[in-house]
This record gives structure tokens, C-alpha cells and sequence, in this order.
């Protein structure tokens, strides 16, 4: 709810005041102000007045904490919104359709948010479904293949990536019920509710069938519930025979040839920690990932395993993040495809240096936009530490992030207050 200090109500009154009519009416402001008012008008955007900017805002520690949303994030969001400058949020969170997150977001927040907004861990791999491997004579697309998907709640993540495009996706759960023996101290009965045939049999010695449980690709879409089951799992795949689960190398023990695996491996989150509503951070996926490592490491006489990870503050989740940016920008404005003028310089609002702050700073984007980057002090990080990677700019919250920078670019908030006064 809006209060009398909430910096947006005094705008937005102010507004009201300067214009009883409407604020999109154009003839109450003297010429110094009608960019404003134009700016704040819900009708087609002049073209002359496109921002060439944009914002990309992580969620926890910047707009929420805890479900709780942070003092004025609505607020920030919903100026962006009036203003129409383009933003979208970026998170290494995951787990939950991004159809339900968003709903969920919007519900919290108190404003319109739509999926083309939104981009969370393991969105980018929906760019993933058309490609073919250089090696497989059918050229079969991976969407056409089984993949393995671990992480997450029940079946949730097997939904998100059947939305994606996969059309044969498996789970631990679907694998232990099949095969209760492959790691005897997990309990298949707490798997059966959303455990599904398999394709195809896994492969023993004596069986008969002409096919098997083939594995093309390891996706880790979220946080793993029982690290043992899947590391086992995980290490069964890497060590089969191209992906058929059941069969092992011709020697146990890689060589330094043989050390990378045929079947792809994703993390979508390098997380160590996450804030949880306990008051120590919990363990991420990254400390899963770290875990993994360790075992591979052991088990494998020190021969490194490449996986790939994405999520912040990889390249691939921040060009990811910028398409979708320049997508959401062109529904928002209007821009025309092949624009020579487009996304100038896109502001990172984040509270956690090694993902926000670090990818932001790092990022090299193809289409030649700059990424600046605002730390706040709403989430993980606290003036008590040397941020690892120093943003642009340290502020308390996200509003003072937004004003920040739309004052850096010619937008300054408090000239709209005075000027609309
Ligand atoms: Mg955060």
C-alpha cells in the first residue's frame, strides 16, 4: 500500500495536481516539461523519445526478501512501467514454471509482470533444443532425444523443460522406481507419485531388449533433494558407453583422452549459497556442483570434469538475458526490427557481487550495449565487506538504484517532482 512517503505517490500526485485532466495531456505543461508528461503517457511512444536504456533487476535481496517485497520495489517497478523504460528480471532462482513465478511475482508485487519479462537459472536452456550433435550421423535435434533433469520438487522441472521444447524427458524418479538397486538407500515409495515409465529399459547384462535407456544431455534445473541419488546417477551417465545407462567404459578409469564425457553435463546455477528464511545461507546449487567435483575428483584420480554452468554471471545467461531485453523492449515500444538506434547501456540492480555485480561488469554484449552496474545493500552484501567486484555504484535499495540511474541518463526524478509540483 502507498504511503505518504512513498516516493512514487508524491510523483504520481504531483502529477495529479499539475494536470487534474490526465497526465497524458500535453498542454498544462510548459515545454520544459512535456517531455515528462509525454514520458508518462500510456498512448504510442514519439519516437524521439525512446530511452535508449534499460534496466535487468535481480529479485531476491533487490525486490523481495523472503516472499516480503523490499521497501518501494513495487514502486521503482511501477515509475519504470508508467515511464515506459524496458526492464526484465533476472534471477538465479528456479525450480517452478516461469508462467508460475511470474503470476506469483506480479501477485507479491502488485503489478503486471508477463513471462517475456522474466528469465530465472535455467531459462537459456530452452536455446538448447535444436541443437544437433556434430558426431550424430541423424542429426537429430536434443529436443527429439532423452535428456536426464534433476532438481527441483516433484515433477516441476520435468514440466518446465517439456515447455521448453523436450519431447522425452526422464528424472532420478523415474529411474530408481524403475531400477530401486541402482542406489539402494533411497526409498522409490517417495518417488511414485511422479515417477513415469521409461522410454526404453536400462541396460544389464542379461537383458533381451533391442533397445536402451540412451542419455543425450544432463540438465541440473535446480537444487537437487538428494545429492546421493543423482551424483551416482550422474556418475553412472558420464562413464556409460555414449550415454546408455547400465554400461560402463572399456576402463574404469578414464585416461587423459577419454576424460570428457560424451554425454553434455549443465548446471544452471553456480550459487554456493542461497538466503533462505533460516538466518545462516543454505547451500546452493553450487554447493552441489562442488560436491559433485569433489566426488569425480576422488574417484577419478584428479582428472577435471567440464561441465558447463550457467546462470549469473555466465556470458551465456547474460546474452540470453539481453536478447530477451531487446525483444521485450521492441513489444514495449514499438521499435522496428533492424532499429540502428537501439539498447544503449542496460543498468544491473543487484544485491550479490559474485553473480549481479561480477556478470554485469564482465558481460561482453554482441550487440555493443554497455552494462552498468548498482549494488544495493537490501540483500547478501553489507558495508562491512569489500564488495569482490565494484559496481558502478553502491545505493541503500532499488529506488534509489532507479533514480539513480534515470538522473545519469536525463530522466531525474526529483526535476519530475519539482517541475510537476
Ligand atoms: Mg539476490
Amino acid at each position: 500500500m502507498l504511503t505518504q512517503t512513498d516516493p512514487l505517490l508524491r510523483i504520481l500526485a504531483a502529477a495529479s495536481r499539475s494536470c487534474p485532466r490526465s497526465i497524458v495531456q500535453q498542454s498544462c505543461a510548459p515545454p520544459a516539461r512535456r517531455q515528462w508528461h509525454r514520458s508518462l503517457q500510456t498512448g504510442p511512444v514519439n519516437r524521439s523519445q525512446t530511452p535508449d536504456f534499460a534496466f535487468a533487476f535481480d529479485i531476491d535481496g533487490v525486490l523481495l526478501r523472503s516472499s516480503n517485497p523490499l521497501p518501494h520495489a513495487r514502486q521503482a517497478l511501477t515509475l519504470l512501467q508508467r515511464l515506459r523504460i524496458p526492464f526484465i528480471l533476472l534471477t538465479n532462482g528456479g525450480g517452478r514454471h516461469e508462467r508460475d513465478r511470474v503470476a506469483e511475482l506480479s501477485r507479491l508485487l502488485s503489478i503486471q509482470i508477463s513471462p517475456s519479462m522474466f528469465v530465472q537459472s535455467h531459462t537459456p536452456f530452452a536455446d538448447l533444443i535444436d541443437q544437433t550433435d556434430q558426431h550424430d550421423k541423424t542429426k537429430m535435434p536434443l529436443k527429439d532425444k532423452t535428456v536426464l533433469v534433476c532438481g527441483g520438487d516433484g515433477d516441476d522441472c520435468r514440466q518446465v523443460a517439456e515447455s521448453y521444447g523436450f519431447t522425452s524427458v526422464v528424472t532420478p524418479a523415474d529411474i530408481i522406481t524403475s531400477t530401486p538397486t541402482l542406489w539402494p538407500f533411497t526409498s522409490p515409495q517417495s518417488y511414485t507419485t511422479h515417477a513415469r515409465p521409461l522410454p526404453h529399459p536400462i541396460y544389464n547384462p542379461s537383458s533381451t531388449s533391442p533397445t536402451h535407456l540412451t542419455i543425450s544431455s544432463i540438465f541440473v534445473f535446480a537444487d537437487p533433494r538428494d545429492w546421493a541419488l543423482d551424483t551416482q546417477l550422474i556418475i553412472d551417465i558420464l562413464l556409460s558407453q555414449r550415454g546408455v545407462l547400465g554400461t560402463t567404459r572399456s576402463h574404469s578409469v578414464p585416461t587423459q583422452d577419454h576424460s570428457a564425457s560424451n554425454v553434455p553435463l549443465y548446471f544452471s546455477n553456480p550459487d554456493l549459497h542461497w538466503a533462505s528464511q533460516y538466518h545462516i545461507p543454505r547451500l546452493g546449487q553450487g554447493g552441489f556442483k562442488a560436491a559433485f567435483m569433489g566426488v569425480w575428483k576422488e574417484t577419478h584420480r584428479g582428472i577435471p570434469l567440464e561441465g558447463k554452468t550457467i546462470g549469473k554471471p555466465s556470458q551465456e545467461t547474460y546474452a540470453f538475458a539481453e536478447k530477451r531485453l531487446v525483444k521485450h523492449r521492441r513489444e514495449l515500444l514499438g521499435t522496428p526490427k533492424g532499429e540502428t538506434v537501439g539498447l544503449r547501456k542496460v543498468y544491473m540492480v543487484g544485491d550479490n557481487p559474485l553473480s549481479d555485480i561480477q556478470g554485469g561488469n564482465t558481460y561482453l554484449s554482441p550487440l555493443g550495449s554497455v552494462w552498468n552496474t548498482i549494488l544495493v545493500r537490501t540483500g547478501v552484501y553489507n558495508d562491512r565487506e569489500i564488495p569482490p567486484h565494484k559496481p558502478t555504484v553502491t545505493v541503500d535499495g532499488v529506488w534509489d538504484a532507479v533514480k539513480w540511474a534515470l538522473e545519469r541518463e536525463g530522466w531525474p526524478t526529483d526535476e519530475i517532482e519539482r517541475q510537476l509540483a
